[in-house]
């Protein structure tokens, strides 16, 4: 057993006892609080201490503690079921899902070049882990895997150098933008967060808002416990000269818990209010990410590419284009004018269809899905104000069927355009408006099984891209 896979039991173990552990954590506080706190020292003090009983006081704690327990016990619970239910793993095409059972190769990686089984210290599965051979791709001597389509029938998308979308040798398939393969869970996650254990699986965009709601309703619960038992244990002490060692655990606990919470509270709010994920937070340091942007077909001439040491802070962000469908080079000896929709003598147009794309370097602090604090928590949290506090609706951000882009773009976008020349410069730039799809495409149209090979404006080499 390779090293991953025993940190995966382990992680998998821990995922589902620390839920329990919870429940029972909160089990004994409940206890604790209703029992020795309100029933045995605020109702019925002991007799012979002139200790008055406290009515009021005990039914407003027990109020209180029983209308904040639901309020992040429910979230967390639908937190718990989506991941059970819906946990935002990207879908596995028909093929691939078969191959993956038989324990064989994906079958379009048989003409997909060069195959590597992974190292046992990294990825070690029954399955051979084949890497999709960009450079072939790229040159048209080989089929790219199908699902092309989903990314340049968009008007934009998260991309390598090379203006191909981010590929995932782990599942073999293309990654919508800001998914991330999870080595947990051996599978690619939609705008995966992290993987949790206290919620016993990953935050991923199906379940961040109910994580958010549980982190924030647990902080105000575990302050409200932390001060309840603060007071009353200074309270106790001085009518009574002694303290109850339940109590004082009950205190440890809320203090715990209280200052863990509120720290991921803080954070995962701040990263909602930026629209970021943890895992993007790590990789903008380190990692050049390229965005391919559809261009305008009026546009008489391409713009002058950056040198490509000059990537991430040069004078443009433009380093190539890249047009789709992809196309067959053998056989083709003429050259892509920079208009895609090159006409014949009787003018037809000779491509249909094809759209270029230009491929732009983001800057290390540059984040493309940030609109703005309240856009960003809308998408979020949803449209109405009571979404925002029910664990019922998931976030609006879930509906990747726009024309844009799978998720809503921000300025960051109409910006790095601008610096590439590739729109009129703007002082203001707006939100940009969201269009829907006018007919959902089929995920794996034969298109682009068929219809491959390509051109690139500015360079060759095939790029990693792996994200
Ligand atoms: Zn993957």
């Amino acid at each position: 057993m390779s090293s991953l896979e025993a940190q995966r039991k382990v992680n998998a173990g821990a995922s589902r006892l620390i839920p329990l552990l919870l429940f029972g954590i909160l089990g004994y506080c409940t206890w604790v609080l209703v029992d020795r706190v309100c029933i045995h020292y605020l109702l019925n003090p002991p007799s012979d201490l002139d200790i008055p009983r406290r009515t009021g006081a005990a039914i407003a704690i027990l109020i209180l503690y029983f209308v904040l327990l639901p309020l992040w016990a429910l979230p967390y619970i639908r937190t718990l079921q989506v991941i059970v239910t819906n946990p935002g793993f990207t879908e596995l095409r028909r093929d691939q899902e078969a191959d993956l059972e038989k324990g064989h190769q994906p079958s379009f990686l048989r003409s997909c070049g060069n195959t590597t089984i992974a190292d046992g210290q990294t990825e070690n599965d029954a399955i051979p882990k084949p890497a999709m051979d960009r450079a072939a791709v790229l040159a048209g001597t080989v089929n790219p895997p199908p699902g092309l389509d989903e990314f340049w029938t968009r008007d934009a998308f998260m991309c390598d150098r090379n203006g191909l979308p981010i590929f995932c040798n782990m599942c073999n398939n293309w990654k919508p933008d800001r998914t991330h393969h999870c080595s947990e869970v051996n599978r690619c996650v939609r705008r995966m967060d992290h993987f949790c254990p206290w919620a016993g699986g990953i935050i991923s965009e199906t379940n961040m808002k109910f994580f958010i709601q549980f982190l924030c309703y647990a902080t105000i619960f575990t302050a409200f416990l932390l001060i309840t038992m603060a007071v009353l244990i200074a309270d106790r002490r001085q009518k009574m000269g002694s303290i109850e060692v339940h109590w004082v655990v009950v205190l440890g606990l809320s203090a715990l818990f209280f200052l863990f919470g509120a720290g991921m509270a803080g954070n995962t709010v701040m990263q909602a209010l930026q629209n970021t994920t943890t895992v993007e937070k790590v990789h903008r340091g380190y990692r050049t990410d390229y965005i391919a942007v559809l261009i305008d077909p009026t546009m008489q001439q391409l713009p002058p590419a950056a040198p490509e040491s000059t990537w991430r802070d040069g004078p443009t962000p433009y380093v190539g284009s890249i047009v789709y469908p992809l196309r067959p080079s053998n056989g083709h000896s003429e050259t892509w004018n920079f208009n895609p929709a090159l006409r014949d003598q009787q003018g037809h147009e000779l491509y249909p269809n094809s759209r270029r794309f230009a491929v732009l370097c983001l800057a290390p602090s540059q984040n493309p899905w940030d609109i703005s604090p309240l856009r960003n928590m809308k998408s979020l949290m949803g449209e109405e104000i009571l979404d925002w506090f029910f664990p019922i609706k998931y976030s609006p951000y879930m509906v990747h069927d726009y024309q844009d882009g799978y998720y809503p773009f921000g300025a960051v976008l109409e910006r790095l355009k601008a610096d590439a020349g590739l729109t009129p410069a703007r002082a203001n730039i707006d939100q940009p408006h969201r269009r829907r799809r006018r007919r959902r495409r089929r995920r794996h149209s034969s298109r682009s099984r068929t219809a491959d090979g390509q051109e690139m404006e500015s360079r060759a080499e095939s790029g990693d891209g792996s994200h």
